[in-house]
């Protein structure tokens, strides 16, 4: 009797998340209340955060044009976005002397955090040109890489969350635990 007198709104965005809009609707459909409204919220706007990743994609394309790479070949360049929405890229960097190099991630996290250290990592997208074409398959950071992308994730407390470019597909992971696991972090230390 209650629930008939009850009116239940149910707000249903149909733009950027289609599994918002499903578990609407399941919601919707389960419902034990019988006075229900749907009011459905279309904002007509593009999903932002997907252009976002495809802005930060093609940057880190082209900062693999820009790579040092003379005795691998294999170029690779990294985009950062940060918190207020600057864009930091690198690329990767070689010597002579091998351990003198340096990745294109870590070279751009480097440099976002000396540059802008009040602003967390929000997302890190990475790509790589070898034999005079991107790869078919996404190219995925070193041990090294993923350990500095976890120091960072830890310092911000904000999930770094990864772009993985391929010509095939894009890998996107939404936290750097997830490709880090039994991770060693500062919290390691005071144990
Ligand atoms: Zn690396």
């Amino acid at each position: 009797m209650v629930n008939e007198l009850i009116l239940v709104s149910i707000i249903i965005p149909l733009y950027n998340k289609e599994q918002y809009f499903e578990r609407c609707f399941y919601s919707v459909i389960k419902q034990t209340y019988r006075n229900i409204e749907c009011i459905i919220v279309e904002d007509c706007s593009t999903d932002k955060s997907l252009d976002l990743a495809k802005k930060l994609v093609d940057r880190a394309k082209e900062a693999a044009q820009r790579a040092y790479a003379p005795y691998s070949h294999f170029q690779v360049g990294a985009a950062i976005l940060l918190s207020n929405e600057e864009i930091i890229t690198g690329s990767n960097q070689e010597n002579a002397a091998f351990p003198s190099g340096l990745c294109a991630e870590r070279i751009a996290l480097f440099y976002a955090n000396s540059q802008f250290p009040d602003e967390a990592v929000d997302t890190i997208a990475i790509a790589a040109y070898s034999n005079g074409d991107f790869t078919e398959n996404p190219i995925t950071p070193c041990g090294a890489c993923r350990q500095v992308m976890l120091e960072v994730q830890n310092r911000y407390n904000q999930r770094v969350r990864i772009l993985l470019y391929g010509k095939k597909e894009i890998y996107m992971i939404e936290k750097i635990t997830d490709i880090l696991p039994l991770s060693f972090g500062e919290d390691c230390l005071n144990v």
